[in-house]
């Protein structure tokens, strides 16, 4: 199965506060986008086995065809720098482009970069800078004809409430029935496509898009390790993986 990557890394990531953007931030003395990016290129190769064990695909392999990085346009020559040993050593072009105003913008502009040829395409949050490569694998895996997106998510173990803005509690949902979802999300790209076209760029995920358009979108297993990258606690528990990496 051949994919292609899109990684968002065009935030600013203030919640972090930090003096550069968040994917520039260090970690064991490598910017969290250079994490995020040998991620998503160790993907390749690796078995399309779904998280059920039942994909009829199974024997398949990952082919990652090209990784498109968007990034600030301050710091387009320093992620082009920073990428380009990783494109040598994975063999995979990666072209590095300068983002847009919301997240949404970066992934549209990321897609419009991406070569013919991947059908399969991969939105990954470079702030996800430890999502395995496995679960790369393992969403692209579960994209096909009749499922033309997958997002990773993990059970929700707190209860949670929907409140009004006088801070009113209005619902308590079904915990049963949520997830909390991550990235790598994973689309048919013709799909993907028209969902930005149709669906307005105004959302946290793209999944969400696709559920604008009535399309189906399915939850695969997620990972813990696949947390977004957010305050300066989270960065303690990234150098704890970075430093269990290798
Ligand atoms: O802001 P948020 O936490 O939703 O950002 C998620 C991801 O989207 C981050 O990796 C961030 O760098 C990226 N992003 C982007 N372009 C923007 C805003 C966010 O690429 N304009």
């Amino acid at each position: 199965m051949t994919v292609g990557i899109v990684v968002v890394a065009a935030g600013a990531g203030t919640r972090l506060g930090a003096a550069e953007p968040k994917a520039f931030v260090p970690v064991a003395g490598k910017p969290l986008l250079w994490y995020a990016m040998r991620s998503a290129l160790r993907a390749t190769a690796l078995p399309c086995a779904s998280s059920s064990g039942t994909n009829s695909l199974s024997t398949e392999l990952i082919s990652v065809a090209a990784v498109v990085v968007v990034v600030p346009a301050s710091h387009t020559d320093q992620a082009a720098e920073l990428v380009e040993p990783l494109s040598r050593e994975f063999a995979v072009p990666v072209q590095v482009v300068p983002g847009g105003v919301e997240r949404g913008d970066s992934v549209l502009i990321g897609l419009r970069w991406l070569p013919d040829g991947c059908a399969v395409v991969l939105i990954h949050d470079a702030a996800r800078a430890f999502a395995p490569p496995a679960l790369f694998a393992r969403v692209a895996a579960a994209v096909d004809v009749t499922t033309p997106a997958v997002v990773p998510g993990l059970p929700v173990v707190d209860t949670v409430k929907i409140v009004d803005a006088a801070g009113r509690v209005t619902a308590t949902p079904d915990r049963s029935a949520l997830r909390i979802v991550q990235t790598p999300q994973g689309f048919r790209r013709d799909m993907l496509e028209r969902a930005h076209a149709e669906a307005g760029s105004s959302a946290t995920d793209d999944a969400t898009l696709v559920e604008r358009l009535g399309a189906p979108v399915r939850v695969v297993e997620g990972e813990l390790t696949a947390y977004k990258i957010t305050t300066p606690e989270d960065l303690e528990f990234a150098a704890r993986l970075a430093a269990q990496s290798g």
